[in-house]
């Protein structure tokens, strides 16, 4: 256990009149003691701020008006005596604060090592510790929403709810072993089935809220298609809420300046192969159907954008042919002038999915449209808020491997093999689930997730 005392400036580089030098580990307190001119800190109460001036010792000169919060252990972010330092100057002086105290016996923290410290300190779990990681990427209010159930430990309480089910059936083939009669080994297996699809089933739910996590932290990959001068930049304008790329009047000559992500109802869509889609016009013709159906085809998301006043011509029919099977929203654009489209042939042509009537100009038909994109991903009638998403690669891939463990166990049971067979696999889910929570987590990997982060975090 690390037992020196780290410091790191704790607020973002140049955000703000106030900086924080946040130090923490047991020389903390007798640490800043040295440097503040103000009341003795060794005899504050814990959870306690003081105003006063810091002093460097060496000249007697005073660096900085400051107030210092003294936070003793264990009820501190680290879980060890904490001292944080609020200056009120911009980064000079508070890289200066930060100085003297790294020249009166802290050490600079890495990046991620306080909150590595309540990790190893046991005051979080590392599936929080990553939240905090997401906290800090997150892009939208959603991605935040899900990082902060995580930090307060909803995948982590579940994860141990299941590892608590499977030490208990793990207790029951040991009672097995130790009475290898008859009826006791047929009651432990129908009991095994029974709760190893239980709890596969509980995996394969955390697995299912995967993609949503996936699409929260990296955005919705979408494509906007469509021919030449029918509104897709006024599209992209309307999602975006506010003029970025420039609409011109001539066919084939819009030079649009993408926007890569824009929000709608808190789904961040990301507009991918933005050449492709500043051209679109030409994407068939200019990489061939093939590509462009490759193209598509890694989008989550379609948008076909067709001309309400205009006949279909032979181009929007062959877009047509290349998303319909796709997860596509066609959209019916111009549709405040008269009619011309065939409407019947395109909802035809889409069974199932939305066919949205809209207006660039008017806005009419946005609402229905930024609804329809809601819906694609926020499916069931689960409200998203009651969720535990998994939404961290790692965490993904243990829960896999785990239910991977759990189907040997039950396809195991089902062959009648050995119950203490069975246990191995069992016993390998359960650990699986414990890396979740970093509760069989190497070292090696700890030190990986933590680098991550910002210094001061
Ligand atoms: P793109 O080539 O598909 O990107 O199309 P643009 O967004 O550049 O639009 C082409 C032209 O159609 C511009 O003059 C727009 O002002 C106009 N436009 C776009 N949407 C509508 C709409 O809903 N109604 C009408 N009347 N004109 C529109
Ligand atoms: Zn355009």
């Amino acid at each position: 256990m690390e037992t020196d005392t780290i410091a790191a400036i704790a607020t973002p580089m140049g955000e703000g009149a106030i900086g924080i030098v946040r130090v923490s580990g047991p020389d903390a307190i007798p640490i800043v003691n040295k440097l503040f001119r103000g009341k003795d800190l060794s005899r504050v109460a814990s959870h306690t701020i003081h105003y006063g001036h810091l002093v460097d010792p060496a000249t007697g000169e005073t660096v900085e008006e400051v107030l210092v919060a003294v936070m003793r252990a264990p009820r501190t972010y680290t879980r060890e005596d904490v001292v944080e330092i609020n200056c009120h100057g911009g980064i000079v002086t508070t890289s200066r604060v930060l100085q003297l105290v790294l020249d009166h016996g802290a050490r600079l923290a890495e990046p991620g090592e306080f909150t590595k410290r309540a990790f190893l300190n046991g005051r979080i779990d590392l599936a929080q510790a990553e939240a905090v990681i997401d906290l800090i990427r997150a892009k939208t209010d959603r991605a935040m929403a899900v990082a902060l159930q995580q930090m307060e430990g909803r995948l982590s309480n579940l994860i141990r709810r299941l590892r608590r089910r499977i030490v208990e059936l793990l207790a029951h083939i040991e009672v097995t072993i130790d009475y290898p009669e008859h009826d006791v080994e047929e009651v432990t297996r129908s009991l095994l089935l029974e709760r190893c699809r239980e709890i596969g089933a509980e995996i394969d739910r955390l697995l299912e809220t995967a993609r949503q996590g996936k699409i929260l932290r990296e955005g919705v990959a979408t494509a906007i298609v469509g021919r030449p001068n029918v509104g897709k930049s006024s599209l992209l304008n309307a999602l975006a809420h506010e003029a970025r790329a420039i609409v011109t009047d001539i066919p084939g000559t819009t030079r649009d300046l993408i926007e890569e992500q824009v929000n709608v109802r808190g789904i961040p869509l990301r507009l991918i192969d933005t050449a492709g889609i500043r051209d679109t016009e030409d994407l068939v013709e200019r990489i061939g159907v093939q590509r462009a159906q490759e193209v598509l085809q890694t989008a989550d998301l379609v948008l076909l954008v067709l001309n309400h006043s205009e006949p279909l011509t032979a181009t929007d029919r062959q877009l047509i042919d290349m998303t319909r099977t796709l997860n596509t929203i066609v959209v019916v654009n111009k549709a405040d002038l008269p009619r011309r489209i065939e409407l019947d042939e395109v909802r035809a042509a889409f069974a199932d999915r939305p066919v949205v009537l809209t207006s660039m100009r008017t806005e009419e038909g946005l609402d229905e449209l930024e609804d329809a994109i809601a819906r694609q991903f926020y499916t069931g009638n689960v409200p998203a808020g009651d969720l535990t998403y998994v939404s961290n690669v790692r965490h993904i891939r243990l829960l896999r491997e785990a239910r991977a463990a759990l189907n040997e166990a039950i396809a195991g049971v089902e062959a009648g093999v050995p119950v203490d067979t069975v246990a191995i696999d069992l016993k390998r889910c359960f650990d699986r689930l414990g890396e979740i929570i970093g509760e069989t987590a190497s070292e090696e990997l700890i030190d990986q997730i933590f680098r991550q982060f910002c210094l001061g975090k």
